[in-house]
């Protein structure tokens, strides 16, 4: 069995671990909101993806998370990744 490093998080497309540095990460607020969180040190609730086009794809099929992320502008970043 596979044992996972201290700074793994969970993509919330595939649900696969990968280290911190692979995801892009989402504050999640008290109030609801969702924000991209550029520094990391955002209070609230961290919402994890990674920078992978194929991980967006997965994310478009659960649609209540894709709205919010999509209002974190998840879809102007990913113009930006090439695989
Ligand atoms: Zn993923």
């Amino acid at each position: 069995m596979a044992r996972y490093k201290k700074n793994t998080r969970m993509c919330i497309a595939c649900r696969e671990r990968a280290d911190k540095h692979e995801l892009l990460r989402f504050n999640k607020r008290k109030d609801g909101a969702v924000t991209l969180d550029s520094d990391g040190k955002s209070e609230g609730r961290g919402i994890y993806l990674h920078k992978k086009r194929e991980c967006i794809a997965k994310l478009k099929k659960k649609k209540a998370l894709y709205a919010l992320l999509k209002e974190a502008g998840v879809d102007e970043l990913a113009e930006e990744w090439n695989d």
